[in-house]
């Protein structure tokens, strides 16, 4: 079991009727009990699992969904039907049941015991059966669900539901996570922007801004002593030159500056409960802070990469969704080893089949991701309203294959798109210190480049090593969303065709609910 997740669970609940005696539902029980108690002790899941016993009747299996809407700490369900379990009985829990879902096609006996089998061992294990019967009402419903596959006791099955544990995790963070925006959308920016309302009924968000004057009333509460610890706390944490810790150069009042804008952000966020923040580089607080003092002055970004590496999910230029689906990545996450980050595409490196995209910000790219110790260093950052020595952190990032996801507005839903990348090394650049990353795109830079703006998708990202296309796959299947894959299978023809296809299918999907 994952530490971050040790107080969510997710139910059991196994099918059976009372058609076959008491008995056997006695032996499904106990069945269900080796199987639930295997699965914890496999290692393999991150969220425990809890055993809610067999359900017999309509009433039971409503009373359940109900009991698991109730609990704070179920984060999901997975049904499994050991015997026949008619499923008109299963109508109206699974509409009652707003959580994720998960069927579990598995069956208590691995072989057939061909020379022992009789009547009573075809009554009891019949997965085979009752699951096709219960597959029926969740197609009839268009109730969002994963079928996983496979017997029980192999790794291979259960590392299915340990994926789709994760993605309720971060699911159920998201249904209250509240994102402080410092600033607005940049100028005129559209892939950043939606609808807010609409994001909160789909995904729980709520969306807030926080003005500069609010945010200065934080600001003069700092202290700075504590200001003082934290640059130490700079200087231990990351290599430097040593004269950066030189008290009397405009260099080390930037990096005094820049934790104290982290502490500033990190109150207000745990002040307000946020769990994502986005900032604006234009907005910074008052256009006078030489004389005011009302505002940071420089852009926060050391303070934005270090929130990120805590697990805040940060979006660039007022990008909340970008910010929330980092929040939600950096969740699903946990534990696993080699992080997640806000990206941006920045500049293309055309060179063949090796094509490739640096991926920077200004600043903004979360340690978690880096190759190496970072780098802190102070240079001048010539864009915003404060061009001025700005401190950040200074990498290039992993190798190795990851993922890169976005959630677009399209007007009247969202739309995930989820790229496939092969991350290769990077290069310093010595005349733009910046942290960067640097990916092919699947199935090559031709290809995945033009679906991915095909398909509308941002130049911001969301960013993992860890996670792989499956998990968005259960997300978007959890958020009912439309979900877009680009990887080694992409070809043109088929992207476009996909597009008009799915417009289609949402614009009949309300209906056929
Ligand atoms: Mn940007």
């Amino acid at each position: 079991m994952i530490k971050a997740f040790e107080n969510l669970e997710v139910w059991f609940v196994t099918g059976a009727q009372l058609l076959y005696g008491g008995d056997a539902v006695v032996a499904v029980d106990g069945h269900s009990t080796e199987m639930v108690d295997g699965m914890n002790a496999s290692g393999i899941l991150p969220i425990k699992v809890v055993y809610k016993g067999t359900a017999n009747s309509s009433k039971e299996v409503e009373d359940l969904m109900v009991a698991a809407e109730a609990d704070k700490k179920c984060v999901g369900v997975i049904t499994w039907m050991h015997t026949f379990s008619p499923a008109k009985m299963w109508i109206h829990g699974m509409q009652r049941l707003r959580k994720p879902l998960l069927h579990f096609h598995t069956q208590f006996n691995k072989e057939i015991p061909w020379e022992t089998m009789d009547m009573d061992f075809m009554n009891l294990n019949q997965s085979a059966h009752g699951d096709r019967e219960y597959g029926h009402i969740l197609a009839r419903l268009r109730k969002n669900h994963k079928t996983v596959v496979g017997y029980w006791k192999e790794e291979e099955t259960l590392q299915h539901i340990a994926v789709w544990q994760r993605v309720c995790a971060g699911w159920a963070d998201s249904q209250d996570m509240r994102i402080i925006r410092f600033g607005d959308q940049m100028n005129n920016v559209a892939v950043t922007d939606g609808d807010k309302v609409e994001a909160e009924m789909r995904f729980g968000y709520h969306v807030d801004y926080m003005p500069f004057s609010s945010v200065m009333k934080y600001f003069d509460q700092i202290k700075d002593e504590d200001v003082d610890a934290l640059v130490a706390v700079y200087f231990n944490e990351y290599d430097h030159a040593p004269e950066l810790e030189d008290k009397s150069t405009v260099e080390y009042k930037k990096i005094w500056n820049s934790a104290k804008a982290e502490l500033t952000i990190r109150a207000v966020l745990e002040d307000t409960g946020a769990k994502a923040f986005t900032s604006n580089f234009d907005d910074l607080g008052d256009y006078n802070i030489e004389e005011t003092g009302k505002g940071f002055d420089q852009i926060p970004g050391l303070a934005s990469q270090r929130l990120m590496a805590d697990g805040y999910g940060f979006g660039g230029e007022g990008d909340w969704k970008t910010a929330a689906l980092c929040r939600t990545a950096w969740v699903m996450g946990q534990g696993l080893p080699k992080g997640t980050s806000f990206l941006e595409d920045y500049t293309i490196h055309f060179a063949g089949q090796e094509s490739a995209l640096l991926q920077a910000h200004m600043l903004e790219i979360s340690p978690a991701i880096a190759a190496e110790k970072p780098k802190l260093e102070v240079h001048h950052l010539g864009i915003g309203i404060r061009k001025t020595p700005t401190a950040r952190l200074v990498f290039t990032s992993k190798t190795g294959d990851g993922i890169a996801t976005t959630v677009v507005d399209m007007g009247g839903r969202f739309r995930l798109i989820a790229n496939e990348v092969k991350c290769i090394e990077s290069k310093p650049l010595p005349s733009l210190p910046v942290a960067s990353a640097l990916w092919i795109p699947k199935p090559n830079f031709e290809i995945g480049a033009g679906a991915w703006i095909m398909a509308g998708g941002t130049h911001h990202t969301c960013f993992s090593y860890d996670l792989t296309a499956e998990y968005w796959e259960d997300y978007a299947e959890i958020a009912d969303i439309e979900m877009l894959l680009i990887n080694d299978d992409t070809t043109i023809q088929n992207f476009k065709r996909e597009l008009k296809i799915n417009e289609v299918y949402y614009l009949l999907n309300k209906a056929l609910k």
